[in-house]
């Protein structure tokens, strides 16, 4: 089978790598160079973790993910996953970081608990009297987004795949399997995949029903001097607690550590809309950390980051197929971690035509 890929995110990367396993021809086209900067894929590194609160299903496909990461570490050479662990930090009864807690409860997921003084005795970036208790899971850590896609890059380069870079593609006719580059040149398949992530409504506009983009941003920090040590054996930490919706990535593998917060986010048409920080910005997502990090000011910021993501109503994931064409989702801000894996269904599922089966593992409906 011949397959274009539309987008060299790690949907799109994960899927050529899966499909040219099992032997198929494929060219990926991207609009950007690979990684993207400004993909969600594009960013220094993701969190992945087994916690997922209510919606138990995405947790039991961890598994899943791992094993479908432990494959692409084989064939990369390399892991490029520091399995730190993720900690919670629940500041209200009933926050966002008590639910991901009872989630784990729920599936028999093994946690460690911490009172007040002793999470603060382990963790002296928390501020004392700030939070009810903090919870610690080996399950989780951070993905190092750049690396992999460098790493896939070379690895499909390697076996045969055809990469175009800074080619984009605006037009796509999906009964004919063929795709037109903005440069005029056209392309045809047996079958094409589109994961162009935020900016899928441009080539399938119909699909704004389905799916709201955002705009958002993230923070990247130095810690205080004294604390760096501290920050640096941190595990990724999943919620701060509160009404926050923030989650932090400590310094892992001389990338920077980041905040980041689902309040910082805005609606959008455009995937490209405002992509410069604004003035203050860093500084703004930083102070949502307060409580419960100490000493907030005094983590200075080193870069700001904006992203494009989409989201559907339910946060669950979405497949469409459209003649020849399959347009694939992991969006709605936590698909990455299920990256290797996505593209491992998606390339099972063009070969063996069980669309919908994919549509039901895209919305954790199986395990
Ligand atoms: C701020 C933020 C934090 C997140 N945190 C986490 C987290 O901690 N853990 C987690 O699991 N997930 C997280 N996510 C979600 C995760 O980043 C995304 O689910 C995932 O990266 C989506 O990958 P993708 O390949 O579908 O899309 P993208 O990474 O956006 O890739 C799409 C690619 O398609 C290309 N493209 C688009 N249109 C065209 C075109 N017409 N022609 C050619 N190329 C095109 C783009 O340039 C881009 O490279 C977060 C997302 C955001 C925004």
């Amino acid at each position: 089978m011949n397959v274009i890929i539309v987008g060299a995110g790690i949907a799109g990367l994960s899927t050529a790598w899966a499909l040219v396993k099992a032997g198929h021809s494929v060219s990926v086209i991207e609009q950007g160079r690979i990684p993207n900067p400004l993909a969600a894929s594009g960013d220094h590194h993701r969190i992945i973790r087994r916690a997922y609160g209510r919606a138990g299903g995405y947790a039991r496909l961890i598994t899943e993910a791992y094993q479908a990461w432990d494959e692409m570490w084989g064939d990369l050479g390399e892991s490029h996953l520091d399995p730190r662990g993720f900690l919670g930090v629940s500041r209200e009864e009933g926050d966002e970081a008590e639910i991901y807690r009872e989630g784990l409860e729920a599936g028999s997921f093994p946690f460690d608990l911490f009172q007040p003084d002793e999470a603060v005795a382990r963790w002296p970036f928390l501020e004392p009297g700030t939070f009810r208790y903090a919870y610690f899971s080996t399950e989780g850590g951070a993905l190092h987004c750049r690396r992999i896609a460098a790493g896939l890059l070379e690895w499909l380069r390697a076996h045969g795949a055809n990469i175009y870079e800074n080619s984009k593609a605006v037009g796509i006719d999906p009964d004919a399997g063929r795709v037109t580059l903005a440069d005029g040149a056209v392309m045809q398949a047996d079958r094409v995949v589109v994961a162009a992530g935020a900016w899928v409504l441009k080539l399938f506009p119909e699909l704004g029903s389905e799916l709201k983009t955002w705009r958002t941003a993230l923070a990247y920090v130095e810690p205080p001097a004294d604390l760096r040590a501290a920050w640096e054996t941190a595990p990724v930490i999943l919620d701060v607690g509160g009404k926050t919706d923030g989650y932090m990535i400590p310094l892992t593998r001389g990338a920077g550590m980041k905040f980041g917060s689902g309040l910082h986010k805005v609606p959008t048409s455009d995937a490209d809309w405002n992509r410069d920080p604004v003035e203050g910005e860093g500084e703004a997502i930083r102070n949502l950390f307060s409580p419960p990090i100490a000493r907030i000011e005094e983590y200075r910021i080193t870069e700001v980051v904006t992203c494009a993501y989409t989201f559907t109503d339910d946060e669950k994931f979405l497949a469409h197929e459209a003649g020849r064409c399959l347009i694939v989702s992991a969006c709605s801000g936590h698909g990455y971690k299920f990256g290797a894996a996505v593209g491992r269904r998606v390339a099972a599922a063009l070969a063996d035509g069980d669309i919908v089966g994919l549509k039901r593992w895209l919305r954790a409906e199986v395990a």
